[in-house]
């Protein structure tokens, strides 16, 4: 799982491509204009911080109230953070690097020759919007050929993607029928298996469908004359009866869809069918032909995620009309290619994504886009040239060894739990040996030898860019793991664990101040990236980690007794997460956000036990009057500075493992050293008693 979310700069802002890119999840926050603010001091943001407020009351804005005192959401985004800061520094810089490309003239058929001809195909705005609709006709026509539910099997094969990831990125949502996802095997994780998920959705989530709150009736609506308005755009008659049609498919689909927090539950999606399964458990589809279309009617076995959603998806194709069916395939293709459509596509997409759903008042620049389309198109062409101009072999190094520190921490944490049993914990000290963690960027980078990058031609490019992306990944189907590969570029802000891999990911970008800066004092480094780096061990014990063994098979590697001590401590912090409430008409879901949770009091306690390990006996120096553990608190709460929009806030608290960042700031509550650097006293509003204090690790 990721360490954030994507919801800071909400991908519905930016670019159309829904059906599209696996890495549609990567930020895009770019700020041309603006620098990445010069690092004066190598430590704690002191000016960042509001010393008016007490921190045992409020510590999120005792650490960052200054700043969010002075920050203002810029227009074109849905929120603004810490994360989205460095953003703006990693974006910037490729942005700079693929303009330098641009601009270079590479040979023919190399890598950089593909960047440049993507990125200047979709700054081509005349000739696209010359082209009008002509990229879209044959397709069109296709979906207008179909005559009857056969084809339309086939047809929906044909938009078979790999869209989706379960537990790398946590990607859940596809807006085609189906999402395909290539990871090693649940039962056989020396292989890589085909996972399929849920899909059929345009809007984020179920609820946006189901719930009955004013905000998402309201959305609702707004929807409907959404697609009424793309379906005018590309020719139909009829729209608003077809868009009226369209919104109770969709309707109906996510009535069989599988919530957020029930898809997180790895024992309810290890349901294995083979094709001819798919016939007697999900009847209606015709799924030979549907196979065929997606070019997969060789593989014989499938991981199912969502059975009951594949049951009810199914039997909608044959219950709902032909014709509906057939304008909600030619609906989204079009939503799906808005981005690389004439401007009036792209105005209607944003009005509805960007502004309704998630509060962006103002679309990105056309260049910002590009360079989101480029990052997602060919990643890692433009990650390998980025690695290697900004990340040097003193930081990895510097980086490695505070990974070793940190697994040491959890090694003695393991060894001193009195609840845990001796087999389970030699286990989990496997699991901690076998652990590859990735620095900075990968040992071997993708191929896009088989994607066609045309100078002229923005649409047929993200076209046959999602189709080499989807044979790329179809093509590893039943051949060995490589434990080694990476599932985020070096370019991108965040952090992964791999569970299925046993493998961690740090790219590049997030290894730099205010998480990472070499000459910071070991307190800051720790409270920063050593609690970010914490939280992704940690994830390898947690309720994914702990049905996860040493070789990534599913196996349930814990007793009963460890089991139950471990539920009732979780159910404790689900509980305080319970509490939180961004808004007085919505909680944070403690349930939806536990794993992330227990990551977060995991990663903050093995990264305090690290800093105290790398001072070997000798006194923390004292800078800015701050001790050097009241250091390493302000620099975990400083990870998590932000502001967000009301509309952006809410689709995360719906839809998002991860629990607000001003939630996430005071799970410092959690900690006894916290209670000590800052003498929180009760009465005081995050003061938790001893017993009350969630320690799971
Ligand atoms: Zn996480």
């Amino acid at each position: 799982m990721k360490l954030i979310s994507n919801f800071l700069s909400s991908k519905y802002s930016q670019f159309a491509a829904a059906c599209a890119a696996t890495s549609i999840l990567a930020f895009v926050v770019i700020a041309r204009a603006q620098d990445a603010p010069a690092q004066q001091t190598h430590g704690i943001a002191v000016a960042n911080m509001d010393h008016a407020v007490k921190p045992g009351d409020d510590f999120y804005h005792y650490t960052n109230g200054e700043w969010i005192k002075r920050t203002e959401i810029p227009a074109d985004r849905g929120g603004v953070g810490v994360f989205s800061v460095l953003d703006d520094l990693s974006n910037k810089r490729t942005a700079g690097l693929i303009e330098e490309i641009a601009k270079s003239n590479p040979a023919p058929g190399s890598g950089a020759r593909k960047v440049a001809d993507l990125y200047n195909s979709y700054m081509s705005e005349a000739a696209i919007e010359q082209k009008g609709l002509a990229p879209l006709r044959p397709h069109l026509e296709a979906i207008a050929a179909i005559h009857d539910k056969r084809e339309l099997a086939h047809a929906l094969g044909e938009t078979l993607r790999a869209d989706v990831d379960a537990l790398n990125n946590t990607n859940f949502h596809t807006a085609n029928l189906f999402g395909l996802w290539v990871a090693p095997g649940f039962n056989d994780s020396d292989h890589y298996a085909a996972y399929l998920l849920q899909g059929g959705l345009q809007m984020p989530d179920r609820e946006y469908y189901l719930s009955d709150s004013e905000h998402m009736r309201k959305l609702r609506t707004q929807y409907q004359a959404h697609v009424a308005a793309i379906l005018k755009l590309a020719g139909f008659s009829d729209t608003d009866a077809r868009a009226t049609r369209i919104v109770e498919l969709e309707h109906a689909i996510a009535q069989t869809h599988r919530s957020l927090e029930d898809n997180e539950d790895i024992h309810k999606a290890n349901n294995t069918w083979s094709q001819a399964d798919f016939t007697t458990k999900a009847p209606g589809l015709d799924w030979a032909e549907y196979f065929r279309g997606a070019g997969i009617n060789q593989q014989d076995n499938f991981i199912v995620w969502q059975p009951e959603a594949f049951k009810g998806e199914s039997a909608l194709v044959a219950s709902a009309a032909l014709d509906t069916w057939k304008d909600w395939l030619a609906f989204h293709l079009v939503e799906a290619y808005a981005g690389v459509l004439p401007k009036a596509f792209v105005d209607e997409r944003f009005s509805f994504f960007g502004k309704a759903l998630s509060g962006t008042p103002q679309l990105r620049p056309r260049w910002q886009r590009g360079v989101f389309i480029v990052d997602a198109q060919l990643g890692d062409a433009v990650g390998q040239i980025y690695a290697q101009r900004y990340f040097s072999p003193e930081a990895k190094a510097q980086v490695q060894s505070m990974v070793e520190n940190l697994i040491a921490a959890f090694r003695k944490r393991i060894d001193a739990l009195a609840w845990m049993d001796p087999a389970t914990k030699a286990e989990a000290q496997a699991k901690l040996t076998t652990l590859y963690v990735g620095v900075g960027y990968p040992e071997t980078w993708h191929d896009y030898s088989s994607f066609e990058v045309k100078a002229d031609d923005a649409f047929g490019n993200i076209w046959r860019g999602n189709f080499s992306d989807y044979h790329r990944e179809v093509a590893r189907l039943g051949k060995p793991v490589d434990r080694h590969e990476w599932s985020m570029t070096p370019q991108t802000v965040n952090a992964v664990n791999l569970p299925l891999q046993n493998a961690l990911n740090f790219p590049a970008a997030i290894l730099q101040p205010p998480f990472f800066d070499p000459q910071a004092p070991a307190a800051v480094n720790y409270g920063a990236i050593g609690s970010v780096i914490g939280h992704e061990i940690s994830h390898t014990f947690d309720t994914e980690g702990s049905t996860f063994d040493s070789k990534g098979r599913v196996r349930n590697w814990w007793t009963a007794a460890d089991l139950a001590h471990f539920e009732a401590s979780t159910a404790q912090l689900a509980a305080q997460y319970d509490t939180y409430k961004p808004f007085p008409d919505l909680s944070v879901n403690g349930k939806q956000t536990l794993a992330e949770n227990i990551a977060d009091v995991a990663g903050i306690s093995a990264a305090y036990d690290g800093y105290r390990a790398s001072l070997a006996g000798k006194p923390a120096p004292v800078q800015d009057g701050f001790s050097g553990d009241q250091q390493f608190f302000i620099a975990f709460g400083q990870n998590w500075g932000s502001k967000t929009r009301e509309a952006a806030l809410r689709q995360q608290v719906q839809t998002d493992p991860h629990a607000p960042a001003e939630f996430r700031d005071a799970t410092v509550r959690n900690i006894d050293a916290w209670y000590a650097a800052f003498n929180v006293q009760p009465g005081e509003k995050l003061y938790l008693a001893p017993p009350d204090r969630v320690r799971i690790w």
